[in-house]
């Protein structure tokens, strides 16, 4: 596979921007690899300025569902753009968005837009403090919530490959506010709660996506909740990813909670920078105009973005048979691939639920922060590049979320267990 505009492009780029790239983990460092620059995209494919395609597991982050370069949706935006890229005042179809919303999510009364998913999470631990009075916010290991400064404490994604607990220029006054949970592990939240009185949050992936895909165990977050309850602690349910993935109304119908704040991003903008945060609301009446807590945005709520939200949350409000399918093409997945992990004796574990998986390189199952960090990077970094050469894009880090779209049907899921039976036949000889 010949790469040598995307090269030529990638050396220019160190030059210009750090690392040569807009977020980390572009730039494929924790593999050990250098990034293709993509020319376009379609339905489940990625085009390279070499000529090469590649079927596409990374999906923009999972921002993209229906597919790259939807039909239906690009004449939405081009029908958009032609009345204006952005008002600065209001618009109808930010009313319907938020209809929209608030019908998938019942715990959500009113809602805000924001540019992106860190915006979300960010605004809404400003709001759980001013609504709690408190400033400590109880953070789960390896989970990922943006680059806001109070999350990026003991965070997942990039930061977890780099094995940076923290990042620098967090001020430690802040840093100190945050206090440091496991997943699944509900004892280290109670402990946490029962030394520390100024609690105002619990913020959490409910699935977590950012270490990797990892379930939740039975009754953990239930139990979140119930401590949170009993203690009056907000919880806040960061669904960036599974909001509108696992389901329509996200990963809180599926496990049946109602978190006090819930935060979106993602797939809600249809490939267009957006995030959204919503709750209830005593919660949310405290944000100005009608409150005291302060949080605003010049391209919030941007009619590309809302349209092209609109547009993507109403196509899959009617064609709700979809995510059965996602539900059975990971299922797939996981089945075929974890048989031929075992005949070809590769220590390989998937994990997965609706639209979004992971493969760790590890033995044992992996069910925390502490079984995620246990697997082999150094397998991760052969398959990526061997996935590769097969045509395939798996994310450039062991620790993400592989996710689908609607577009990964019947022949994407052949050729990628065809990859998998070569590669796995490769890799069995160099164990
Ligand atoms: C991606 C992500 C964010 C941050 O969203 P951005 O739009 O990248 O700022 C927050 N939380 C979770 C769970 C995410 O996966």
């Amino acid at each position: 596979m010949v790469r040598e505009r995307s090269e030529s492009l990638y050396k220019e780029a160190t030059r210009l921007m750090p690392g040569g790239v807009n977020s980390p983990v572009r730039a494929f460092r924790s593999v050990n690899d250098t990034p293709f620059y993509t020319e376009r995209a379609k339905g489940a494919y990625l085009f390279d300025v070499d000529g090469n395609s590649y079927l596409d597991y990374v999906s923009s982050w999972g921002a993209i569902i229906l597919g790259h370069a939807d039909d239906g949706l690009v004449n939405v935006i081009k029908k958009a753009v032609e009345d204006g890229t952005s008002y600065g005042v209001c618009h109808p179809y930010e009313v319907e968005i938020a209809r929209l919303i608030i019908d998938a999510f019942p715990s959500i009364e009113l809602l805000r837009l924001t540019s992106s998913g860190t915006e979300a999470t960010m605004s809404a631990i400003r709001l759980a403090r001013a609504f709690t009075n408190k400033q400590g916010i109880i953070k789960l290991r390896g989970c990922y919530h943006g680059h806001v400064d109070s999350l990026l404490v003991k965070a997942g994604s990039g930061l977890a490959t780099f094995a940076l607990p923290d990042s620098s220029g967090v001020p430690e006054d802040l840093a100190g506010h945050t206090y440091i949970g496991e997943f699944n592990r509900i004892d280290t939240i109670r402990k946490i709660v029962k030394e520390h009185t100024d609690i105002s949050c619990l913020i959490l992936e409910p699935i977590m996506g950012n270490m990797g895909v990892i379930l939740p165990e039975k009754g953990f977050l239930a139990d979140a909740q119930e401590v949170c309850r009993k203690e009056g602690i907000l919880l806040i349910c960061d669904e960036v990813i599974t909001g509108f993935r696992v389901t329509y109304g996200g990963a809180q119908h599926v496990y049946d909670i109602k978190p006090d704040i819930t935060c979106l991003g993602k797939i809600i903008g249809g490939g267009f920078a957006m995030g959204a945060f919503g709750g209830r609301r005593e919660i949310m009446e405290r944000l100005a105009p009608l409150g005291d807590t302060y949080q605003a945005g010049t391209l919030s709520g941007n009619p590309i973005a809302v349209r092209a939200g609109v547009h993507t949350l109403e196509y899959l409000r009617d064609h709700r048979d979809r995510y059965e399918l996602m539900e059975q093409r990971v299922e797939l997945l996981r089945n075929q691939i974890g048989r031929m992990a075992e005949k070809y004796a590769v220590p390989y574990r998937i994990n997965g639920t609706t639209g979004m998986f992971t493969g760790f390189f590890s033995k044992r199952e992996v069910n925390d922060y502490e079984s995620a960090t246990g697997c082999s990077r150094s397998l991760y970094e052969r398959f990526f590049k061997l996935m590769l050469q097969e045509g395939i894009f798996f994310a450039p880090s062991q620790f993400e979320a592989s996710l689908i779209t609607l577009c990964h049907q019947e022949k994407e899921i052949t050729q990628t267990l065809e990859a998998y039976e070569k590669i796995f036949d490769i890799m069995r000889t160099e164990l």
